[in-house]
């Protein structure tokens, strides 16, 4: 339940908020980059809204300009003038399929340079999963809270190939790009060669594993290509972006001592609101968004905040997150998703709503919501109800990590088809 009338503004605390999430800019200021990454967009301008000059490689030096919204711009080695998202940039990462997945062997201090004398950035712990983004000598460069972190090598058991192979849902076709391109037997170049196939010959996805697809032709042949052979299709090529380039605010409802709703266990709404919100970012950021949060910690931020907040990051998608309650204790059930201005917020609503039928609690649908962090957002913006927090039946639901992770995935997908749109 958003308290739409409550307008507490501590306007100090909001600066000092805003300024600690937007002064990220480069402190060098001039500076040469390699692209770690296998691929990176290079836009016109700063923002996901702008059209794709051409593409980095792994291994590509850039020089950085200067940085705005989080983009940095770059001269590139041609002396042509981009943008690139510096998130990417610095995570070394682009999708999460190009990373390998591992598993912590002991517990062992993350640092920050491949040197066991440098900086301590905190501890990974035994048994936990790792994220491998770059491999250098005997060390390992990881994803560690939003930022990357090196670890030895032997401290990490890395999954198999089998289990790298993922299905991404946003894909479905692809061009190929070049002449003589090769349809292999196997996801690597020592594999047998099935077809040879031209350019502009379309393809049908069916998995990724590494930097290859497994696909398949117009005629059925079944093999794999590489990644760096085809274009993925999408309906409108200049918005045919990745989530991974996005910059999403999660705005996890009340805090502090505005608790919200409260459930009948006498739990509050404002605790379920951010671990939801954090289960999201989690997931997010693994596929390489640049997630920012309103709140991280059980602390008060008032109304007005949580917008501008948006607004000074240039956010992609703003996404406010409750659970409702009704006048009546066990009387209301299920998800509702609420946008303010159709021609901003509807396409949104509707994209990620679609996704949220998935939950075990059944969805109200998408609604009109006069709530100030929709109606004072210049940003695309939605409000998520995932359910009566003082329902018996929804609760049981909301306090599970299973039914978070679920929204999670849920948002993640949501926000895929809606950055291909
Ligand atoms: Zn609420």
């Amino acid at each position: 339940m958003l308290r739409r009338f409550v307008h507490c503004i501590i306007l100090l605390l909001a600066c000092v908020t805003l300024t600690l999430l937007v002064n990220q800019s480069v402190s060098a200021a001039s500076k040469t980059i390699t692209i770690q990454a296998s691929r990176v967009n290079v836009r016109m301008g700063p923002g996901l809204a702008y059209d794709t000059m051409t593409q980095l490689k792994h291994g590509a030096t850039i020089h950085i300009i200067t940085t705005k919204n989080g983009w940095y711009q770059v001269r590139l080695a041609s002396d042509k003038i981009g943008w690139v998202a510096s998130w990417l940039v610095n995570n070394s990462e682009v999708s999460s399929a190009a990373n390998q997945k591992g598993t912590m062997n002991e517990t062992i201090y993350a640092r920050e340079h491949p040197d066991s004398s440098s900086q301590i950035l905190g501890t990974m712990t035994a048994n936990t999963p790792v994220t491998i983004i770059y491999q250098q000598g005997a060390w390992s460069q990881i994803i560690f809270k939003n930022t990357v972190a090196w670890l030895p090598s032997h401290t990490i058991t890395q999954q198999n190939n089998q289990q790298t192979k993922t299905v991404d849902p946003t894909i479905k076709t692809m061009t190929v790009r070049s002449d003589q391109a090769k349809l292999r037997t196997g996801p690597a170049i020592n594999h047998h060669i099935i077809a040879t196939l031209k350019k502009q010959t379309n393809l049908t996805y069916i998995a990724t594993d590494g930097d290859w697809y497994k696909v398949k032709t117009t005629t059925g042949k079944i093999g794999y290509i590489a990644n760096w052979l085809v274009n993925l299709n999408s309906t409108t090529p200049n918005n045919a972006t990745n989530l991974s380039e996005a910059t999403i605010v999660l705005d996890p409802g009340h805090g502090g001592h505005d608790s919200g709703a409260i459930s009948l266990k006498k739990t509050y709404e404002k605790t379920f609101t951010l671990a939801t919100a954090k289960a999201i970012a989690t997931r997010l950021r693994s596929a390489g968004a640049r997630v920012i949060l309103t709140r991280n910690k059980d602390k008060y931020v008032g109304l007005s905040p949580r917008p501008a907040i948006a607004k000074r990051v240039h956010a992609d998608a703003f996404i406010s997150i409750h659970f409702d309650s009704s006048e009546t204790a066990n009387t209301g059930s299920g998800t509702t998703t609420y946008y303010y201005k159709k021609k901003k917020d509807l396409a949104l609503a509707k994209t990620l709503n679609q996704q949220l039928k998935q939950l075990p609690l059944n969805s109200r649908g998408i609604d009109f919501g006069n709530f100030l962090v929709l109606r004072d957002n210049t940003r695309p913006a939605v409000l998520l109800e995932l359910g009566y927090i003082n329902s018996k039946h929804d609760y049981r639901e909301i306090q599970e990590k299973a039914y978070q992770k679920q929204v999670a995935t849920d948002v993640y997908q949501g926000l895929s088809h809606y950055f291909k749109q």
